[in-house]
């Protein structure tokens, strides 16, 4: 089985400030670390090579910084990586950015499985999955907390909230990973040791790579969103010590949220 797993390189802090002026994400000297959903993605898509005797493939959209998740990828069993990174992919939106990568995984032949995580940590639209998919016009599915191989399908279970789904899936098809599906492993000592800077595993693409030219499709130019601001809100102190009876104060609370319209 021909499995890519999509990978991206967040901030390893909630603490990230923003620059006051421009409104953009001060990125500088932040530590950084793989999205925590690609992690059970990857693991999910290394026990499906395990079983099939397959191959995978990482692949991050992002810098050059990114490099070093798609290393930490293959330190614990993926088998290549792929970054795509290049100027003219730089400010991509939701959209530009699912249709970057879908554009990357054309280039490769008779991918079977493409697994992405459920959402990041700093983006957290949960979209370039799906979108992805929808690209590249293949099936796909969400909240997936099981897979198994089924003869030239896969089996899958996913958690809607209300119900919980089994189905089968043909093959390829995209599925986008929850969290509780596994516990991912840790890099191999003896991996790192083997594979050290990665880079006969590690390709770089850039926009030349494309079989779409079109830069308009790419980057801010290809965004079909545009960020106005970016703040960070206010931290409010206010606070409101209810006293009394436990039947007073549950009153009380209840005309607060009225008088406030929460409810
Ligand atoms: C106008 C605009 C400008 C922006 N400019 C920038 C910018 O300059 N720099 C910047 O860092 N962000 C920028 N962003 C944010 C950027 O668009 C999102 O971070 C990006 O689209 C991914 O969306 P997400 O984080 O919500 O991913 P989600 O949809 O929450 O991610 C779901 C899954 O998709 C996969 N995935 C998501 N992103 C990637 C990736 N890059 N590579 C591989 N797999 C991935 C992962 O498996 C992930 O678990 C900008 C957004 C807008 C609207």
């Amino acid at each position: 089985m021909n499995i890519i797993v999509c990978i991206k390189q967040v901030p390893g802090t909630s603490n990230v400030k923003v620059d006051p002026v421009t409104g953009v994400l001060i990125r500088d000297g932040v530590q950084s670390k793989m999205n925590p959903y690609d992690l059970y993605a990857l693991e999910t898509g290394l026990q499906l090579k395990e079983k099939s005797n397959g191959k995978v493939t990482v692949i991050s959209m992002g810098p050059p910084a990114a490099l070093a998740v798609l290393k930490e990828a293959i330190y614990m069993g993926a088998d290549e990586g792929i970054l795509i990174s290049d100027r003219k992919f730089g400010g991509a939106d939701v959209l530009a950015t699912a249709y970057t990568i879908s554009q990357a995984i054309n280039t490769i032949d008779d991918v079977d499985l493409i697994l992405t995580g459920k959402q990041t940590t700093d983006g957290d639209t949960g979209q370039v999955g799906p979108e992805t998919a929808e690209f590249l016009n293949l099936p796909h599915f969400g909240y997936v907390t099981n897979v198994e191989i089924k003869n030239d399908k896969l089996q899958f279970i996913s958690n809607l909230e209300t119900k919980v789904m089994k189905a089968n899936i043909t093959l390829p098809c995209l599925l986008c990973i929850e969290g509780e599906i596994n516990t991912p492993r840790l890099p191999s000592y003896k991996r790192k040791v083997k594979f050290g800077s990665c880079e006969n595993q590690i390709k770089i693409m850039s926009f030349e790579d494309m079989k779409d030219q079109n830069e308009n499709n790419y980057g801010l130019k290809g965004s079909a969103t545009q960020v106005e601001k970016i703040f960070q809100p206010k931290k409010t102190t206010d606070r409101l010590v209810l006293q009394g009876t436990k039947e007073q104060m549950a009153k009380d609370l209840l005309n607060i949220l009225r008088e406030r319209k929460f409810i």
